[in-house]
């Protein structure tokens, strides 16, 4: 068999294998494990001189138990059905872990960006979310949008602007799509909010003294060293936090290359340079190679693999040398990839857990837009008053003055970006305690993987359960 297996039949293989750890009747699993509605379109677009090329583009709603259905839109040429199917019920999965109530959903346009100025981009943009109003597959309680590769807070302000054009004087217009600049209903937080989940979720499986020992690593993350695939939205915040968090960064690619120095790399330097030169090629002090993959075997304690799905398979998973996985990206691993990581004694951090800080914090947004409040608005100063009434108790009592650090830190109120990381760092522990309670009350589910999908099927079957779909 080729390495690289369809996609959606390995988010279902997962399934499967976490589903017998469960009691549910087959009905039941059948109906969690699939996808209820698939809508599949094609519009034309005018190129330069004239013609016309047609784009394709997909809209999936993989399970409806919650609504909205929620999920990002991917532009890449690589877009296809299967693939949207996947990660549509990786969604279902991943809300359900971090106990966000959606359903889950997926978007997908077959567009190479590169080939399209921003006013194609801008067409094609709204020609798709014209074409999701039309058949009732985006709204507020109905599908609701995100960023997700190859789109970002311009395309996600453009799909609103559609959306409330189409729906004039719907108070919650703001809310059909999410992951929008500040200055359009955005939150603040949301931005880097999958690639700091990335960090929180790595933290604490790093910090997991029984995991640590069981791969022969020291535990936390401290003076770790890991490498990137990928610096979009999720490879840069995750590498700028673990960076931050004291790992050392040894790797990067990017679509160019590899980039590698074992006494490290700054991030920032890096970006800079590309930024300037369009390329990470010729950064001082560190070896390039033109083949990104590469990157995937550098020796490293950590690789976070965060650009597109299938770049670990059976036939380079030997290759790789580091001990963690931490996807970042959505199914970096085929199945059969995995378990030789698993038979090498190393740990794979699934998708369906680590990434799910960008769909968390999406939440927060949706809920912001429903409210019309902005975060801390209501109490921040509250909070400030409070920490100064401390302060002052405390110098009273105590005839000292309390250092101007201390008070700086217990008079902060809570502004917009406190609460989301704090939303968000909650839900990430909260989450990563809960796979690690069926790990341990079930000494036959082996992967941190299998463990998550166990949670997450769980969870999907009881509320159809509850729905009263399966009486
Ligand atoms: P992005 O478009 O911002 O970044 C992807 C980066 O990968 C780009 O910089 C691109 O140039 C680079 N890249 C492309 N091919 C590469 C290659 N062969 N080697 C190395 N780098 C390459 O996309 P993103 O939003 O960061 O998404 C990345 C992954 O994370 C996807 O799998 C996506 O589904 C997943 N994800 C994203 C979010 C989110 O909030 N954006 C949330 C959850 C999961």
């Amino acid at each position: 068999m080729s390495g690289k297996s369809s996609f959606f039949a390995d988010v279902n293989r997962s399934f499967n294998r976490a589903a017998t750890h469960l009691n549910y009747p087959k009905g039941l699993l059948d109906q969690v494990r699939a996808c209820n509605s698939v809508y599949q379109t094609q519009f034309p677009v005018r190129m330069p001189g004239g013609k016309f090329k047609v784009v394709s583009a997909w809209r999936v709603e993989h399970s409806q138990h919650r609504l909205p259905t929620k999920g990002g839109i991917r532009y890449s040429h690589l877009v296809n059905a299967d693939e949207v199917k996947a990660l549509a019920a990786l969604m279902t999965y991943k809300c359900a872990i971090v106990e966000v109530p959606f359903g889950g959903g997926k978007g997908g346009v077959k567009i190479s960006t590169t080939k399209f100025n921003t006013e194609q981009l801008e067409a094609i943009t709204r020609r798709y979310t014209a074409e999701l109003i039309k058949k009732n597959f985006i709204g507020p309680g109905v599908d609701v949008p995100a960023p997700d590769y190859g789109t970002g807070e311009r395309e996600m302000s453009w799909i609103m602007d559609t959306y409330a054009t189409f729906h004039p004087g719907r108070i919650d217009a703001q809310a059909c799509v999410t992951g929008k600049p500040v200055s359009q209903g955005g939150i603040r937080g949301r931005r880097e909010a999958t690639g700091l989940g990335v960090y929180f979720g790595t933290r604490e499986v790093l910090n997991d003294t029984q995991l640590m020992k069981r791969i022969g690593l020291e535990p936390g993350l401290e003076g770790k060293t890991f490498v990137v695939q990928g610096l979009g939205n999720v490879g840069y915040f995750a590498a700028k936090f673990l960076s931050e968090s004291g790992c050392k960064l040894v790797g990067i690619s990017e679509r160019e290359g590899t980039l590698a120095n074992p006494n490290g790399l700054n991030l920032e330097d890096v970006m800079a340079h590309r930024r300037e030169t369009g390329s990470v090629e010729n950064f001082p002090g560190a070896k390039f190679n033109e083949d990104p993959s590469e990157a995937l075997y550098v020796d490293c304690d950590i690789l976070v693999p965060a650009a597109l799905e299938r770049q670990i398979t059976s036939e380079n998973a030997d290759r790789i040398k580091a001990k963690v996985i931490a996807e970042g990206a959505n199914g970096p691993t085929s199945a059969n990839g995995e378990d030789m990581l698993h038979e090498a004694g190393k740990i794979v951090i699934p998708d369906l857990f680590l990434n799910a800080g960008g769909v968390t914090v999406s939440y927060f947004e949706w809920l912001k837009n429903l409210s019309h409040v902005r975060f801390g608005r209501m109490d921040r100063r509250l909070q400030e008053r409070r920490g100064l009434d401390v302060v002052n108790a405390v110098e009273e009592l105590t005839g000292k003055k309390v250092s101007a650090t201390l008070q700086a830190e217990i008079t902060h109120g809570a502004d917009e970006q406190d609460v989301v990381r704090s939303g968000l760092e909650d839900t990430m522990v909260g989450a990563y305690e809960q796979i690690v309670e069926q790990i341990l009350s079930n000494n036959e589910i082996k992967s941190l993987r299998t463990a998550a999908f166990t949670v997450a099927i769980d969870k999907v079957a009881k509320s159809y359960l509850e729905l009263g779909v399966f009486p």
